[in-house]
Formats: C-alpha cells, structure tokens, sequence
C-alpha cells in the first residue's frame, strides 16, 4: 500500500468514528437537501435539462480545441490576453511574472478551487505576497489554516459556534457571536483589503467561446469586487470549463445554482468579457487569463474517463454520497474530493498513487443519479479500477486472493469442500484487507448447491440429477456453466 493510501485509510478511520462531524455534517446536507428539490420546480422536464447539458459538454469538450481557440481569438480583440499553462509550476510562474511586473503586495482572491489545485497561496506566501480569500467559508478556511472541505461550500463542517470561537482566536472578536456579526467581521476586514489589492484572482464557472467571455456565479458579490477593484484581474480556469456560447447559459446558470445550494439561481452572476473598455466605468486594466491543463487532457484522450470533464463543480455528488458523509472532505487528502474527486484524481495526478480513492466508494450509484450533467461516476470508478489493475498496480497479494477466488467460484467441488470453518478462516485471511474496515465475510454452513441436494433427496429425487430445475419451476439449467466449470 503506497503511503498516501495509508494516510487516507488513517484519516477516514478517525473521522468515521467522529460523531459531532457527522452531526455537523448531517445537518448541513440535511438542509442542502431541503432545498433542492424547491430549486428544481423551476424545470418543466428536469430529465431533459439534464439531458441537453450533457449533450452541450459533449459538443464542447468533443471540440474542445476549436472553442478554446475561438474563445482566445475573441477575447484577445477586447484586450485581454490568454496563457496556456500545462502544468501547475507554469501557471505559478506566469503569475510571478505578473506579481512582478506589478509590484504587486497585496492579492484579493474569490473562491477557486483551480487555485487550490496549483497550491496557489502557499506560493504567493512563500514570495512574500499577501493572498486574502474573500469568500466567507474560503476566508474561514484560510483563518483556520485549512484548505476546502468542499467544493461549493469550503467550511461546510464548521458550525456556527466554531467559528465564532475562530474569529474570537484569530481576529479577537467577542466569544460568542451570531452569523450576522460574524459576517460584518469579515465584511470590514475584506473591504479594506479590495482597495489596497493591486491584483484581483478569480475562478471561472465557464469559458463562453462564442463571446470570449467568463461566467462566474457567486452568493456574496466578492468576486465582482475582486474583479472590479484591483488594476489587473487574473482569471485561472480549468480548460475543460468551456460551453460554447452564451445562450447556454439559460441553461447552466440555474442548473448549477439548483444542484450546488438548492437555489433557482445564484445571487450574482456575471459575465465578464475582458478589461475596462475606452468610456466604461468600471473594470481592471488589465485582464489575463490562464487557462490551465494540469493533467486535464490526460483525462481527454481516455475515452471513457473523458465525459468527467463535463462536471460543473456543483458539489451534488459529494453530497449524495455516504462515504463522503462519513470521512468528509478533508480526509480524500486531495483538492477534488467525493465521488468527482475520486474519478478524476487519479488521472490528473498519477493511478498508482491515486488509484486507492477509486474504492472509496460503495458502488450504490447515488452519485450518477444526482448528477446534473449525467456523469456515470460509479461507472468510472470501476473503469478506474480496471484501468490500474490493466497497468500493473494491483498488489501481488490482490492478484492471488483474485485468482483464487476466481477459481474456487467457478469450481462446484471446490465450493462443496471444507466446512463453514475452514471457509470463513481461509477466505478472511486472504481478503484482510477488506475485512479490516468492514465486518468479516461469513459463509452458510451448508451450500446452496448442498442443500438443494438434500431437498430433492428428501422429496425422492435423484441425488445427483443430470439438470438442475430452477426453485420455481423454470427452464432446467445445464449442469455446466457457461464459463465450463461443473455446477
Ligand atoms: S460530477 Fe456531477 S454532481 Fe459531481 S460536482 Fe460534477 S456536476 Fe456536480
């Protein structure tokens, strides 16, 4: 087991066991799920919307070449000017360059979780930059020292008393404030440090080829002061974020507000389609745009993998899934955590160090089901699995206890032989490792093939009949199966 599966294992146990994170939890997906369904009687046909955005990233992503190039020419005409950075320590780089350029000493940041990707913080840090998140739950995690704990909402494990006691710690604010207070707390923090800020850093929630423009879509009006303020405004963005024109977002803008927080739609959404134009207002003079591929086009040449680039980051996925419930976000040890983070980690980092997370799942398939663009996530986490078993990464004892097992199932006098016992000893020292975290695999005493022996026995029928009948009296079955081991 490599040691980040090892660390993962740790961290999932402890918090398994944590029962006022689970509550906490709990109760914050519990009114996550009171919402959406209010947010979706906005749709007619919720399947159909579903539908139509799936087929829109397809078209998107199938092309996604021709919309990127598209989408810079545009952009590049109003002034802005796009940078292609294939790996994080590029896009790092650039944005030295530009802190330099700049002199830039101060950075205002609205939520992004490509920033966290490319650890962008730490860096500005380590070069001396202060770097303030604007985003409430994002401005509660860097308070904290914590990264995300999700991708829509980053201090979703934090009650309303813990930060209370944060802000009391960090800002020497009183004990004991409510969410309103809290939040003119930081309000008259951050305002300060828009003005101050020579360079603004956002996300993007999609790249509009059409129009060469962002959407971005926020609760908090942040990132438009993050945009609007600062001089120059830097736009980090996964390539895959692209939707070919702005009609789409008819379509995008409500579906992601329904399934990331249960709204009809966000409260600020704003198309930005580059810098300050001669006679506007308002605006940065300057606005760059890194579009980064960090192992996105890995993902893009797996045909199977591929369709998990349609994700829109909505968060729905983490939500419905009872392992993340359970270990939370923290414990995935990864910047995209749940079910997307455990398809897409993998690729976007390395299958052999990764590959543990494609098993945290149960395979029950709620992901897929609440998914607004159709990902088939539990499918792709057994692709996963193929795909690192396929290169070799299974360990020596998986591939025996596999073979073994593969073997036995397929042998009737094998699994006629020894007693429950002998069964139960055997088979849970070959699969410990998945006995260690889940009750132990226990056989019935007798087979079904026994006892069906027995039963036909006992109403006088042959003990060794040369076809098997179906309990109900259906088809007789041959006493071969088709894989040809005897039955
Ligand atoms: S995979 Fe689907 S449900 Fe999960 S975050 Fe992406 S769009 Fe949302």
């Amino acid at each position: 087991m490599t040691e980040t599966a090892a660390n993962f294992i740790a961290r999932s146990t402890i918090k398994a066991e944590d029962l006022d994170h689970r509550r906490k939890i709990n109760f914050n997906i519990g009114r996550y799920n009171a919402a959406v369904p209010l947010g979706k009687q906005q749709f007619a046909e919720m399947n159909l919307a579903r539908e139509r955005a799936k087929n829109i990233k397809w078209r998107a992503i199938g092309t996604l070449d021709e919309q990127l190039e598209q989408f810079e020419s545009v952009f590049t005409k109003r002034g802005g000017r796009v940078i292609w950075a294939e790996t994080a320590k590029q896009a790092l780089d650039e944005i030295a360059v530009i802190c330099k350029e700049k002199s830039a000493r101060t950075i205002v940041k609205s939520k992004s979780m490509v920033t966290e990707e490319i650890k962008l913080n730490h860096f500005l840090e380590e070069n001396g930059i202060e770097s303030v998140e604007t985003d409430l739950g994002e401005y509660i995690q860097q308070l904290d020292g914590e990264p995300p704990y999700h991708i829509v909402t980053p201090a979703m494990h934090k009650s309303k008393e813990d930060v209370a006691k944060l802000f009391n710690e960090k800002l020497n604010t009183r004990p004991g404030l409510t969410p309103e207070q809290l939040t003119l707390v930081a309000r008259e923090k951050l305002r300060k440090k828009y003005v101050e800020a020579e360079i603004g850093i956002t996300g993007a929630n999609f790249i509009i080829s059409d129009i060469g423009g962002i959407a971005v879509t926020e609760n908090e009006g942040n990132a438009r002061l993050s945009t609007a303020f600062p001089k120059t405004h830097i736009v980090i963005v996964g390539l895959e974020k692209v939707i070919p024109t702005l009609a789409d977002l008819g379509l995008f803008w409500p579906l992601l507000a329904t399934y990331g927080t249960g709204q009809r739609v966000t409260v600020y959404n704003t198309v930005i389609t580059g810098p300050r134009q001669p006679g506007e207002a308002d605006g940065p003079e300057e606005m760059i745009l890194i579009l980064l591929d960090n192992g996105r086009t890995n993902i893009l040449a797996s045909p199977k993998a591929r369709e998990s680039l349609y994700c829109i980051r909505c968060g729905a996925c983490l939500n419905a899934c009872p392992v993340y419930k359970n270990i939370g976000g923290h414990s995935y040890g990864t910047t995209y955590s749940g079910p997307i983070g455990s398809v897409i980690t993998p690729h976007l980092r390395e299958m052999q160090e990764w590959k543990h997370l494609s098993y945290a799942s149960s395979l029950c398939g709620n992901c897929t089901e609440v998914c607004p663009v159709k990902i088939n996530l539990h499918e792709l986490l057994l692709d996963n699995r193929y795909e690192a078993v396929q290169d070799g990464y299974a360990t020596w004892q998986e591939r025996v206890a596999w073979k073994v097992w593969r073997k036995a199932s397929l042998s009737r006098p094998m699994m006629n032989m020894g007693n429950q016992r002998l069964k139960n000893w055997v088979v849970n020292k070959a699969f410990g490792a998945w006995t260690a975290h889940r009750d132990k695999l226990d056989f019935a005493p007798r087979t079904f093939n026994e006892q069906w022996k027995e039963a036909r026995a006992g109403r006088g029928g042959a003990a060794q009949p040369k076809t098997d009948k179906s309990p109900s009296g259906g088809a007789a079955l041959p006493r071969k199966s088709p894989r040809g081991g005897k039955r």
